[in-house]
C-alpha cells in the first residue's frame, strides 16, 4: 500500500526543532519514503488532504498499566500506600485473562482516540493485552508486572519467558517484550539477581518503578541504607537498558547515577499529582542530559490516558514548582512525548519522528478548531492548546488505524460494552 498525505503542515521531532508548512508525506507499506515536494505523477494507493491539519509523530505512552482502566474511578483520594493495599491489589488479585483484554482494549481505544501509538504496558495476563495489539494495529512494549511472591518466583519468571517467546517481534515488529521487576520494594535484592540474569537471557531491557514516593525512599534507607536508585544500581540492575517509571522523590546521588547509566525515567505528572506523591525535579534531570519522556500511569491513578494532558501538565506544573516560567519549554515536553519515549523503548531507530526511512506511526491533529486559532506558534499549541479530541488520524506502521475520528480496526461499542460488564463483574466478585 502507498499513502500520499497532500499538503499539510508537519512537525518532525527530528532533532532541528523546525515546523515545515504545507508539504507532503510519501509513505510505503510501513516506512516514510518522502517528505517535501513530492513528484505530481506519484501513484499513490490512498491520498489524504492534510488541509488545516498538522502531521506529528504518534505519541509514546512510556509507563501505563491498561488493564487497570476496569478500576477507573474505583478507587479515588487516597494515598498511594492504602490505594495499592486496600483497594487494588484485593482487587487485583481476581483478575481473570478476560477482564484484562476487555480492559486492554478500552484503552486502545482511548489511546488511539488521543493520539498515541505506542505504549510501555507493566501489568499481568500479558498474552491477552498482545491479542489487543495484534488486533487494534498499535504498537507496544509487554512487560509482566513481578511482585515477589513465596513459592511463585519460579513460575512468574517462567510467564515473561513464555510472554517473550509469544509475542517478542511479531506483528511485524509491532510488538516487545521486556521484564518487569515491579519494584525494589516488592523484590528483594536476590529476586532482582534472578530478574536480571532472565533480562540478560532474553537480551532485553527492564520496565521498574523506582523512588516514586517519599516513603518508599525512606523505607529504602531504613532497611538497606541507601535509596532505591542506588540500591538497584548497586545490583548491577542499571548494566541493562532500564525504564524507570517516576523518580521523584531522587537526590544529587541518584541524578548522577540515572545519567551515568543511560537510564530512562518517565515522568508522570497526573498520576504524581493525583496520588501526591510529589514533584519530580524533571527541569533538573532535563539539564544533565538524562533522556526523559512522560507516561499516563494506569487509569486508576490519573484517571485516562490522554498523552496530551500529560504533556500540558508536565510543562505548566513545573514551570510552577520551578518559579521560572522558561522550566519545561513546549518544544521539549514534545520530544518527551515522542522521541524521548521512543529511545526509552529501544526503538529510536523506527519510530519517535517523522523521518525518511523511518516506520510511518503519523498522527494528524485537526486544526479547524476555535481553541487552534490564531496559529502563531504551532510547537506552543501543540502543547498548551491541541485536546486529545483533536487527533482526526492516526497511522501506525503505515495501516490508518483511525480516520476522521473513526477507529478502523476496533469494534468500539463492544469494547466499551464489554469492559463495563466484566468491570461490575469483578468488583462485586
Ligand atoms: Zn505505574
Amino acid at each position: 500500500m502507498s499513502l500520499l498525505i497532500k499538503n499539510i503542515t508537519v512537525v518532525p521531532m527530528d532533532g532541528k526543532d523546525e515546523v515545515l508548512e504545507s508539504t507532503n508525506i510519501y509513505i510505503e507499506d510501513d516506512k516514510i519514503i518522502d517528505i517535501g515536494n513530492i513528484k505530481e505523477d506519484i501513484n499513490a494507493t490512498r491520498i489524504i488532504d492534510g488541509t488545516n491539519k498538522v502531521a506529528i509523530p504518534g505519541l509514546i505512552n512510556a509507563h501505563t498499566h491498561i488493564g487497570m482502566s476496569l478500576l477507573r474511578n474505583y478507587a479515588d483520594d487516597l494515598p498511594l500506600h492504602e490505594w495499592l493495599t486496600q483497594k487494588i491489589w484485593p482487587v487485583e488479585a481476581k483478575l481473570t485473562g478476560e477482564d484484562v483484554y476487555w480492559g486492554s482494549l478500552l484503552s486502545m481505544v482511548e489511546m488511539i482516540q488521543s493520539g498515541t501509538t505506542a505504549f510501555c504496558d507493566m501489568y499481568f495476563f500479558m498474552d491477552e493485552v498482545g491479542k489487543g495489539l495484534e488486533q487494534s494495529g498499535m504498537r507496544g512494549v509487554l512487560t509482566r508486572g513481578i511482585v515477589e511472591e513465596t513459592g511463585k518466583e519460579k513460575e512468574k519468571l517462567d510467564d515473561t519467558k513464555e510472554l517473550y517467546n509469544n509475542w517478542n517481534g511479531k506483528e511485524n515488529g509491532r510488538i516487545k517484550v521486556m521484564v518487569a521487576p515491579h519494584a525494589p520494594y516488592t523484590c528483594s535484592p536476590d529476586y532482582l539477581e534472578d530478574i536480571m540474569d532472565l533480562a540478560y537471557e532474553l537480551d532485553t531491557g527492564i520496565h521498574i518503578h523506582l523512588s516514586e514516593t517519599k516513603k518508599e525512599v525512606e523505607d529504602s534507607f531504613k532497611t538497606y541504607g541507601k535509596s532505591p536508585i542506588k540500591h538497584v544500581y548497586d545490583l548491577g540492575l542499571f548494566k541493562l537498558p532500564t525504564i524507570a517509571a517516576h523518580c521523584v522523590h531522587v537526590d544529587e546521588l541518584d541524578i548522577k547515577i540515572l545519567r551515568e547509566n543511560n537510564v530512562n525515567p518517565v515522568n508522570n505528572p497526573s498520576s504524581n499529582l493525583k496520588l501526591a506523591s510529589g514533584f519530580a525535579p524533571i527541569d533538573e534531570m532535563l539539564k544533565y542530559g538524562i533522556n526523559l519522556s512522560l507516561g499516563t500511569d494506569g487509569s486508576s491513578s490519573n484517571n485516562n490516558l490522554n498523552m496530551f494532558e500529560e504533556i500540558h501538565l508536565a510543562s505548566i506544573v513545573n514551570k510552577a514548582v520551578n518559579m521560572d516560567a522558561i522550566s519545561v519549554p513546549a518544544i521539549t515536553v514534545l520530544k518527551m512525548a515522542t522521541i524521548n519515549g521512543a529511545k526509552a523503548l529501544l526503538w529510536d531507530k523506527e519510530i519517535g519522528s517523522i523521518e525518511i526511512g523511518k516506520k510511518a506511526d503519523i498522527i494528524l491533529i485537526d486544526m479547524d478548531k476555535p481553541h487552534l486559532y490564531p496559529r502563531h506558534n504551532i510547537i506552543s499549541s501543540l502543547t498548551y492548546s491541541v485536546q486529545g479530541s483533536d487527533v482526526d488520524t492516526v497511522i501506525v506502521d503505515g495501516n490508518i488505524i483511525m480516520e476522521k475520528r473513526e477507529i478502523k480496526t476496533l469494534d468500539v461499542e463492544k469494547i466499551m460494552y464489554n469492559a463495563e460488564k466484566v468491570a461490575k463483574d469483578l468488583v462485586n466478585r
